[in-house]
């Protein structure tokens, strides 16, 4: 199954990818996580993309299309893949589309997840996460038991820095500008499908669910 999941800094499509992944065997290719891995692991394209992600801007589209037209081309793709947070603009789209065709495979649906701004901006500034296992919480609606330490592998807890202040409200401004233009892009090619991100993950996932069952 191919799926790209779609949705404003904020909206769930992290959280969505973890449960969609624990039933599906695809791999889960975020490029926000491939950019801060390149990031902490002192990377050139590390150093390239955290002055685009620190000022909440897009990574440049020549970067990022070959990071993931790589990653496409690797064999645990064969079955399919559920890419997050790509593609963030048409020119990524067209050349998700090229790289695709050229594999003989096709985006077979987009799950789009929303949720009002004021929602997004308060998950965004209390979002915090374990640095080692990557564990997701919400300060004010998931906290960790321990203040500071992660549940599952007592790893430190961190904020990402494009979570803070005005750098969220600058990803908001550049997924509507940039990125909101593709919903009507994926709903010309009929495999857009919307949901409502402003309910509890579990309850988005049993939607999520009868889509990708329906398929
Ligand atoms: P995310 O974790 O998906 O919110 O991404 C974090 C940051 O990584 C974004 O604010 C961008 O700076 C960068 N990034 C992730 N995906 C893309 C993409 N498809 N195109 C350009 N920049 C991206």
């Amino acid at each position: 199954m191919n799926i790209i999941l779609m949705g404003p800094p904020g909206a769930g499509k992290g959280t969505q990818a973890e449960l969609i992944k624990a039933i599906y065997p695809i791999p889960h290719i975020s490029t926000g996580d491939m950019f801060r891995d390149a990031v902490s692991n002192g990377t050139e394209l590390g150093k390239e993309a955290q002055k685009y992600m620190e000022a909440g801007k897009l990574v440049p589209d020549k970067v990022t299309i070959g990071i993931v037209e790589e990653r496409l081309a690797q064999s645990d793709c064969a079955k399919g893949f559920l890419l997050d947070g790509f593609p963030r603009t048409t020119v990524q789209a067209d050349a998700l589309n090229q790289a695709l065709l050229k594999l003989n495979k096709k985006v077979e649906v987009a799950l789009n997840i929303a949720a009002p701004n004021e929602i997004l901006i308060e998950r965004l500034s209390g979002r915090v996460s374990c640095k080692e296992c990557k564990k997701v919480y919400n300060l004010s609606y998931n906290p960790p038991a321990k203040t500071g330490v992660c549940d599952i592998c007592a790893g430190e807890i961190i904020q990402r820095s494009d979570d803070r202040g005005e750098t969220v409200a600058k990803r908001l401004e550049v997924y509507n500008e940039q990125t909101a233009p593709l919903l009507d892009y994926y709903s010309k090619k009929s495999v857009l499908h919307n949901l409502n991100g402003n309910r509890d993950s579990r309850v988005v996932f049993e939607d999520v669910v009868k889509i990708l069952e329906s398929l």
